[in-house]
């Protein structure tokens, strides 16, 4: 095994490791269901490419939240974990964004079941 070799290897791991937390970043916040791959919709989580991804569908959320990634991201680069950094938003304006959030998609969801049901049955 030469040194390149670990290099490499060393490497794809960090890779994978970031892709990971882009994809777990993605997944609070519900990136899903911007993308318009049937995959992501089925799975409720970003199975594509998450760099990709995650570029494509950010700027389409919500104004109010870019605040929450923006307090994110610094917290981050205070060297906070993803979990401290998420603990940070907690009580602030950050957090009910993404509460919001979470709560138009459970609507839309809703909504969109109470319409199919309507089509497919007299009783609801
Ligand atoms: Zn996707």
């Amino acid at each position: 095994m030469d040194d390149d070799f670990e290099t490499r290897r060393r490497l794809i791991g960090q890779r994978k490791s970031i892709d990971d937390s882009i994809r777990g970043w993605a997944d609070v916040l519900a990136l899903w269901r911007l993308c318009r791959e049937a995959k992501c919709m089925r799975a409720h989580a970003c199975c594509g490419e998450p760099r990709r991804c995650f570029r494509a569908h950010v700027p389409l959320l919500p104004e109010s939240l870019q605040v929450w990634f923006d307090t994110i991201s610094a917290a981050q680069q205070d060297g906070a974990s993803f979990d401290e950094a998420i603990e940070d938003t907690l009580g602030t304006i950050a957090e009910d964004a993404l509460q919001r959030w979470h709560i138009a998609i459970a609507m839309s969801d809703l909504a969109a079941r109470s319409v199919t049901s309507e089509d497919t049955s007299n009783h609801v």
